[in-house]
Parts: C-alpha cells; structure tokens; sequence
C-alpha cells in the first residue's frame, strides 16, 4: 500500500509538471518494498519506476535510527537486576546522546561518525573526550575552563558500573 502510493505521488509529481519537478532524494525508514518499487525495472526486479523518471537517492530517516540503536538499550533496561545493571533512565539517556551525536554529525563523512558515536556510552560515563559541544554541557563547559573533567555527579562510573560500561 504505502510503496504503491509514494510511487504514485512520485509519478503525479514528475509527470504533472511535465518532467520538471525530480524526487532527488528520499528521506525514510528501512522500508525495503518502497525501495524497490521505486528502482528502474532493469535494475531491479520489483521495480516498477518508468525508465524517463529519476531513481531518487534514499537518505536514513535519523529519528527511525535513533529508534533502531535504542532498542537494544531499552532490552537491556529491562533485564532482572542480577543480568543488567542498566536503568531506563539509562537507555533513555542513551537514546538522547545518540540523537544529538547523529544530529551534530549528519554532514560528517562516516569516519568521523564512527569516531564521534563514541561518545554516545562514552558521555554516560562522564568521559567526554569524543563529544561535541554543541550538545554536551561539561564539554562545552571544560572548553571555556569553567569545570574539571568529572565534577557531574549524575553520570555512571566506569569503575562503579564496569559491567554496564
Ligand atoms: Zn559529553
């Protein structure tokens, strides 16, 4: 239904201003039927896209992502208490950090967002050697020589909490 319906709309959009208007990208979610109904026929065979209109390019949805990585937080957060120490205030806080990691790093090539997703567990454990100011107040708060490394009280410990970290 929804694959059928984005080619439709792709197809009204293309042809009903007369070649003018292109779907350059696409942003979205895994769906892998939309992706392929909207593939050349030659390249793909589920694709149903007339050879005159443009593959559009699929860009990730970073709020489904977000969601993906925080699944396996929230699993954890609901683990018995002696196979995970990890709260959800945790998974949420997890959640949030990658949320901001991603949003601060979306023009970013990968290597730097490999680099940068570090600070996603990292910042949780009041280590924020791989975070951005932009969203991290210690970080930013150590640049501008107000605070010590390690003076927030709310963070995990990595020694404290060595089997969560
Ligand atoms: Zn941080």
């Amino acid at each position: 239904m929804e694959p059928d319906a984005t080619l439709h709309l792709y197809k009204r959009l293309f042809l009903g201003t007369n070649k003018k208007v292109v779907l350059k990208a696409i942003v979205a979610d895994d769906d892998s039927s939309t992706r392929a109904l909207l593939r050349h026929p030659d390249n793909s065979s589920k694709g149903k896209l007339p050879l005159v209109m443009p593959e559009p390019e699929w860009l990730p949805d970073p709020s489904h992502r977000t969601k993906v990585v925080a699944k396996p937080f929230y699993a954890l957060a609901s683990l018995p208490k002696n196979q995970s120490t990890c709260t959800n205030v945790d998974a949420m806080r997890l959640k949030r950090y990658f949320g901001y990691m991603l949003k601060s790093n979306r023009m970013n090539g990968i290597s730097e967002v490999v680099t940068a997703s570090k600070s996603v567990v990292e910042h949780l454990f009041n280590d924020h050697i791989y975070c951005d100011e932009k969203w991290c107040q210690p970080k930013k708060e150590m640049n501008e020589k107000k605070k010590e490394e390690g003076s927030q009280s709310f963070y995990r410990s990595k020694k404290k909490d060595k089997k969560l970290y």
